[in-house]
């Protein structure tokens, strides 16, 4: 099933030699990397002006769209190439979240760092081989993985490939079985998104994640909240789009204000 998905995103992958990255220069130098990722961000995280989410999710628009940092203390965005190909933006109120998010998890995870994968197009829209991320106001939110009790990162590097990773109903991944879903700090985490967009106006409207573990992530401290508090994860789910969040959790915001 997860060949499918391989197949949509090589066009993706294939970017790279497109855009004519110097890919191998930048794994030599990792100074340059980071000067390359700057000069991107500071060009293009966008304008002052406030962001509008046109449309839905999944047909939509975004106007003075805000372009992520690539990375911060306690997180990365996991891919360069998709970064350089501007599908990193999010709505400003969306932006003010993640980053107090993040503040927040410093706090209450001091030895974690955090992934975020793909976002939407600076001005929204389609976003292949996504089917919504078109106004905003998604996030892919890479899933925390543990190994001998302790975070794993190992896995965080592989760019595009990491949608490819398959877990099983437990949470172990399906390679090594002793890789495994952090379900407490998934769920924690949600739980620290959602306090954190209510204070700026979104609240969580969907949580795309593998029905098999939504048991595991229930049984939790901050799952029971989740649940408590209506959360609404997604119900019904076709098999490919429920195989593949498993990886990665996909979280829809909606707003509450402007
Ligand atoms: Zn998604």
């Amino acid at each position: 099933m997860k060949f499918y998905f391989f197949l949509l995103l090589l066009p993706f992958a294939s970017c790279q030699s497109q855009t004519n990255l110097p890919t191998t220069k930048i794994v030599e130098n990792e100074s340059s990397q980071s000067d390359t990722i700057e000069t991107f961000y500071e060009a293009n995280k966008g304008n002052d002006l406030p962001s509008k989410s046109i449309g839905s999710v999944s047909n939509g628009s975004l106007l003075n769209g805000k372009l992520l940092p690539f990375s911060g203390t306690n997180f990365r965005y996991f891919d360069t190439t998709s970064y350089l190909n501007k599908r990193a933006f999010v709505h400003d109120q969306l932006l003010k979240t993640v980053l107090s998010c993040y503040k927040e998890c410093e706090i209450a995870f001091p030895s974690h760092s955090f992934c975020i994968m793909e976002c939407s197009n600076e001005k929204g829209g389609k976003i292949a081989p996504h089917h919504t991320h078109q106004n905003g106001l998604s996030i892919d939110f890479m899933t925390p993985l543990v190994k001998d009790g302790k975070p794993y990162y190992a896995l965080d590097s592989l760019g595009a490939e990491h949608y490819l990773l398959e877990f099983d109903a437990e949470g172990k991944n399906s390679d090594d079985k002793t890789i495994e879903i952090d379900f407490e700090t998934v769920a924690h985490h949600l739980w620290i998104l959602e306090q954190t967009a209510r204070k700026n106006g979104l609240k969580i409207s969907k949580v795309i994640w593998k029905l098999e573990l939504k048991d595991e992530l229930f049984a939790t401290e901050y799952g029971k909240k989740l649940k408590a508090q209506n959360i609404y994860f997604a119900q019904n789910l076709t098999p490919i789009i429920n195989s593949l969040h498993d990886d990665h959790y996909h979280v829809d915001f909606e707003l509450t204000r402007d």
